[in-house]
């Protein structure tokens, strides 16, 4: 069922461009996974998030852990059924969240003691709890639990973070081989690629651009289904590498966690304040060790340049919460740098926020309207914000895939440095 495909490598720059098959579809890399925390990407619909041609989303297990609970999450037939999103999602493990938002009590190499950052109630987390909630809300990719070390932290604690992630990681590896094997037909994800996005076509449907979904659409739907019965389908898992900023532990971390045979590899612990040279350097290391065949995910990054580099050195996925959180806040990612829509300057402005763009926002309304709604505390503004970030990024990803099939990754990324500027990176 699952599948990663490398279609081409940049010679240049070690940039990929691959197909990872699941069972909700097939993602084309690279890819930028709009992070849905609670069930929703904030401010954005399922409809919506198919419009600006999202692939895949991330799911917080963490969160949706404590609310709704996986129980009621399972009752409705899996995350996908509960919030109408039938194409791929991916959950983390909730390691992040337990060890940056709860109250923590005790950490042992059994697992963590910790109370909810909602109402103090206390939980002990586990790799045997991340892996049986991701298993209810039934994601198409879980991910291993892991200790997430803050930046800076001292060598010891990053060694100690390292040694307990690998001992989690291969818990978590146990827990998933003793999941039963499905009998009976499954969907393949090139019938879900097609009928995930049907669904929320209505628009398009009736204008007949897209055509409504057939009897054989419907049934592949609900076979699709993540608990029938009481089964789950299948769900890949991938293991995490730690190791903060020491080269060698980012090294020992890698080679330990690759012996583990995952669906996936992922990068944790780097953009959490550490500079920007500290997390390219630690990508170049572990470009050669990450086996060429399996995908690749940093996670928690995704700033323009950070995509533009963690392409670069060999990344295939991202996820990150700025573009909606920033969004919100008034703050846009356009193709010449970030913008701030509060600023006066943008009182009489009624050019389109960036030309480039096709979103709902570029294509129809101005920077002055757009200034107008933020300052009114109108919700529309937060919507139309939080479309455009996301789509710019999505777009980058696009744009990048493409030039590495074509074979000119290099001059890409040439043309986005020309245009983009910001004051705080450097390259
Ligand atoms: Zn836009």
């Amino acid at each position: 069922m699952f599948e990663f495909r490398l279609e081409a490598t940049c010679k240049t720059t070690g940039a990929r461009a691959g197909e990872l098959v699941t069972p909700h579809g097939i993602v084309k890399t690279p890819v930028f996974m709009p992070v849905g925390t609670l069930g929703t990407v904030k401010a954005m619909s399922s409809r919506e998030l198919h419009e600006i041609e999202t692939q895949i989303i991330l799911g917080n297990t963490y969160h949706l852990y404590l609310r709704p609970g996986p129980d009621i999450i399972a009752e409705a037939g899996g995350l996908h059924k509960f919030m109408n999103w039938h194409s791929p999602i991916l959950t983390d493990s909730g390691g992040f969240q337990v060890f940056s938002l709860s109250r923590l009590n005790k950490i042992t190499d059994a697992g963590v003691e910790c109370r909810s950052h909602i109402d103090g109630s206390k939980h002990f987390m586990s790799p045997d709890w991340a892996m049986d909630v991701q298993r209810k809300l039934g994601s198409d990719i879980m991910m291993c639990f892991d200790q997430c070390t803050p930046y800076p932290c001292t060598r010891n604690e990053a060694e100690a973070a390292l040694r307990r992630t690998t001992l989690w990681a291969e818990r978590c590896h146990e827990i998933y081989n003793q999941f039963p094997s499905l009998e009976g037909k499954q969907t393949t994800g090139e019938e879900m690629s097609r009928v995930g996005r049907l669904v929320f076509s209505s628009a398009a449907q009736s204008a007949g651009v897209v055509p409504a979904p057939t009897a054989d659409d419907e049934k592949t739907l609900q076979n699709a289904n993540h608990v029938v019965n009481g089964e789950l389908t299948q769900q890949a898992l991938f293991g995490i590498i730690q190791g903060s900023v020491f080269d060698d532990l980012r090294v020992r971390s890698a080679k330990e966690i690759t012996s583990l045979d995952f669906t996936g590899y992922a990068i944790g612990g780097l953009s959490v304040g550490e500079p920007h040279s500290d997390m390219y350097r630690i990508l170049d290391i572990l470009n050669p060790i990450l086996p060429v065949d399996k995908p690749r995910y940093l996670m928690g990054v995704g700033f323009p340049t950070n995509l533009i580099e963690g392409i670069a050195r060999g990344i295939d996925m991202f996820d990150c919460v700025l573009p909606t959180r920033n969004g919100r806040n008034g703050t846009l990612i356009t193709s010449t740098g970030q913008v701030n829509i509060k600023a006066k300057k943008y009182e009489r402005d009624f050019s389109p926020m960036d030309s480039e763009c096709d979103c709902t926002l570029c294509r129809l309304h101005t920077r002055a309207y757009l200034r107008h709604l933020y300052r009114s505390g109108e919700i529309l503004a937060a919507r139309l914000c939080s479309e455009h970030n996301l789509r710019f990024l999505i777009r980058i990803a696009q744009g990048a895939r493409e030039a590495i099939l074509n074979g000119n990754y290099p001059a890409y990324c040439e043309k986005f440095y020309s245009l983009f500027h910001d004051a705080r990176e450097g390259r």
